[in-house]
C-alpha cells in the first residue's frame, strides 16, 4: 500500500459513504487528498476526520453535471499539486422506478452524472496522466453495472456505459503506463438509496433494506485499496451477499 504515500489522489463523491470511507482509510497511507463533491461542509468534515495536515488535503467543490466547468477545476489541481496519481471516481445518484413510470429527463439526469460527469473529468485529467507517464483510474461502477435489475433501468444503463468507456480507454493507454480499475459494489452500506431517483426525478427518500445489511463502507474500502495496489482491471466487492437478490 506504500504506493498512495505521498500519492495525489483525487477523490469524488468523498462527501459521504464510499467516498468519505476511501478518503479515511487511504489518508493512513499520508497521500495528498482532493476531496470533491458538491456539499462543501460535507467534505471540509471529512477532511477534518482525515486528520492529515490542511496544506495536504485540498477540498474542491464540484458538480459532476456542470462539465463545462470540470477542466478548469482540474487546472486548479494542477496548479496546487502538479500532478495526479490516482482519480477515484466514484460521485454517482440511482434510482427507483420502472420504465413504464420513468421520466425521460431521470434518463438525462442519471447519464450527466453517472456517465458524462465521469467521461469529462476522465478527459481533463487524462493529459496530465500521460504527460507524467502514470496515472491510475478507478471507477466505482457497480453490479447494476453488469447485470439488469428492477427498477434502476438508467442507473444500470449508465454504469454500463462506465465499462466500455473504461475498457476501451484501459486499452488505449496501458502502453502509455496508465491503469484502470472497475470496482463493482454490491450492497454496501451508504444512504445512497435516500437519495435515489423516483420516476418524476424528485428524490425518492427511502431507506432499502438491503442496503442497512450491506457490507460497512470502511470494510469496502480497505478491499478496494487492496485490489487497486495490486491493478486488477475489474474487481466485485459485496457482490456474493446481494447475489440471491439481484439474479
Ligand atoms: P452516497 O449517496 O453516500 O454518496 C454519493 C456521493 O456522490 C456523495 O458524496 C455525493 O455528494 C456525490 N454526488 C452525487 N451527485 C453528485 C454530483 N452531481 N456532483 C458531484 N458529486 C455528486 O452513496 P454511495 O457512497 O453508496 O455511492 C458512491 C458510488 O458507489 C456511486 O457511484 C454508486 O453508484 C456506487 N455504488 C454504491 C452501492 C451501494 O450499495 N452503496 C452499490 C453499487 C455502487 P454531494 O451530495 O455532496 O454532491
Amino acid at each position: 500500500m506504500s504506493s498512495f504515500q505521498n500519492s495525489i489522489i483525487w477523490i469524488t463523491g468523498a462527501s459521504s459513504g464510499i467516498g468519505e470511507a476511501i478518503a479515511l482509510e487511504l489518508a493512513r497511507y499520508r497521500p495528498k487528498l482532493i476531496l470533491s463533491a458538491r456539499r462543501e461542509a460535507e467534505l471540509q468534515r471529512v477532511a477534518r476526520q482525515t486528520g492529515l495536515p490542511a496544506s495536504d488535503v485540498l477540498v474542491l467543490p464540484l458538480d459532476m453535471a456542470d462539465t463545462a466547468r470540470l477542466p478548469a477545476q482540474v487546472e486548479v489541481v494542477r496548479q496546487r499539486f502538479g500532478r495526479v496519481d490516482y482519480l477515484f471516481q466514484n460521485a454517482g445518484i440511482t434510482q427507483r422506478s420502472a420504465v413504464v413510470d420513468t421520466d425521460f429527463s431521470v434518463y438525462q439526469r442519471l447519464m450527466d452524472v453517472n456517465f458524462f460527469g465521469v467521461v469529462a473529468l476522465t478527459k481533463a485529467v487524462l493529459p496530465l496522466m500521460l504527460a507524467q507517464g502514470s496515472g491510475h483510474f478507478v471507477v466505482t461502477s457497480s453490479v447494476a453495472g453488469k447485470i439488469g435489475t428492477k427498477q434502476r433501468s438508467g442507473y444500470c444503463a449508465s454504469k454500463h456505459a462506465l465499462h466500455g468507456f473504461f475498457d476501451a480507454l484501459r486499452a488505449e493507454t496501458h502502453d502509455a503506463g496508465l491503469h484502470v480499475t472497475l470496482v463493482c459494489p454490491g450492497y454496501i452500506q451508504t444512504p445512497i438509496s435516500l437519495h435515489a431517483l423516483g420516476p418524476d426525478g424528485r428524490v425518492h427518500g427511502k431507506m432499502d433494506e438491503n442496503q442497512q445489511q450491506g457490507m460497512p463502507a470502511d470494510d469496502f474500502a480497505r478491499r478496494l485499496l487492496r485490489a487497486v495496489t495490486r491493478k486488477r482491471e475489474e474487481v466485485f466487492i459485496g457482490g456474493k451477499e446481494v447475489a440471491g437478490v439481484y439474479l
